[in-house]
């Protein structure tokens, strides 16, 4: 015996690279390639320092407040996290209780099992179709909660919100997690559903849409007694995650909304561009609702076109997992970055 047969041990998630050089183009981790609102850098200059001698308001009604309005809910249907990852770890530890298994896609965000594995949560992957479309079949049968991205990731494919809708229906005693962390991109938000269910919650995060990665702000919205299940959980692990700068910069965010659409505008152009580009160059990728392009060449193995990149210092992800590891996720970037990635595989393909 030692201690260390004591020791929770888990298989971290791994997430995508932060490489820093100076003239790199980075595709690898869908964030947004413009900056956050003008309001948020006015925000960080003015932030009023002395606030930070108190503890922030542990409810965080600042930011749920300016949530609920931007969204047309109550601020008690909001709940705000250290990015999406703290809610979505949150909604685990409150909603998936039941020991039974809880239901993902296998080809999914590579964080949902992990979650599971380190709260003990028993889970079951249903397969996507052959073109990485969920079946709304598989997510009716005995379960212990749901969840999915919707569009996926990291395959960019929405699925309707009527199979949203029927699963969420279907499973009335289940709490149904809808992660839509690129439905800003294009995609039908599970939103005006939240006062029609009471299983629904629906997340959301900065990190990509509103180019707020580094803030690290995430939310969900649903009914009322689910937030405050939520809100029960998270101040029996931790009151105080949302300090002030980040409640006012997050606030600043949503407030802009003109800004917001422009840069939504600007990213939907460029992956329009790049999927003219992809398929004129020999790949094929499922049509894409959100800020990445799933795509696998036709004669040339992802893993070369990786490798060949990354030596161009343009910075693409690749994972070594059955059925995607012929894929490269690219995010789009600007019309610039776009640019040099489409010249990159032209002189390797073309
Ligand atoms: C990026 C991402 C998240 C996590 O985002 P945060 O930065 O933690 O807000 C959650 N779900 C999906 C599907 C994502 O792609």
């Amino acid at each position: 015996m030692s201690w260390e047969d004591n020791v929770r041990k888990v298989v971290p998630y791994t997430p995508g690279e932060q490489p820093k050089f100076d003239k790199m183009v980075k595709l690898n981790t869908n964030e947004c390639p413009y900056p956050p609102a003008p309001g948020v850098q006015k925000m960080l200059k003015e932030m009023p320092y002395q606030d930070l001698r108190l503890y922030p308001a542990p409810d965080a009604r600042i930011l749920t407040e300016a949530l609920a309005e931007y969204y047309k809910v109550a601020p008690e249907q909001v709940f705000v996290g250290v990015g999406s990852d703290d809610v979505i770890s949150m909604a685990f530890l409150t909603f998936f209780h039941s020991g039974k298994k809880i239901l993902f896609p296998d080809v999914t965000y590579s964080f949902y099992p992990v979650w599971a594995d380190v709260y003990g949560i028993p889970y079951e992957t249903q397969p996507l179709d052959e073109n990485f479309r969920m079946v709304a079949a598989d997510y009716k049968k005995e379960n212990g909660g749901i969840i999915f991205p919707n569009p996926n990731a990291p395959t960019g494919v929405e699925e309707p919100l009527s199979l949203v809708e029927d699963i969420i229906r279907a499973n009335p005693n289940s709490v149904v997690m809808v992660d839509e962390a690129y439905v800003d991109f294009g995609g039908e938000s599970a939103l005006p559903l939240v006062d029609k269910y009471e299983n629904l919650l629906v997340i959301r995060t900065y990190s990509k849409s509103r180019a707020l990665a580094g803030l690290r702000v995430g939310f969900a919205i649903g009914n009322p007694k689910l937030i405050k299940y939520l809100n029960d959980v998270k101040f029996s692990v931790n009151s105080y995650t949302m300090n002030i700068p980040s409640l006012l910069l997050g606030r600043e965010a949503v407030l802009d909304d003109a800004y917001f659409k422009d840069t939504l505008a600007k990213v939907i152009n460029t992956r329009e561009w790049m999927k003219k580009e992809l398929t004129r160059l020999g790949f094929s990728f499922p049509d894409s609702k959100s800020n990445f392009v799933f795509a696998t060449h036709k004669t040339r193995s992802a893993e070369e076109i990786f490798t060949y990149l990354r030596s161009k210092q343009i910075f693409v992800r690749h994972w070594n997992l059955p059925r995607i590891d012929n894929y490269l996720r690219i995010s789009v970037g600007t019309d610039e970055e776009a640019k040099i990635l489409i010249d990159a595989l032209e002189e390797l393909l073309g």
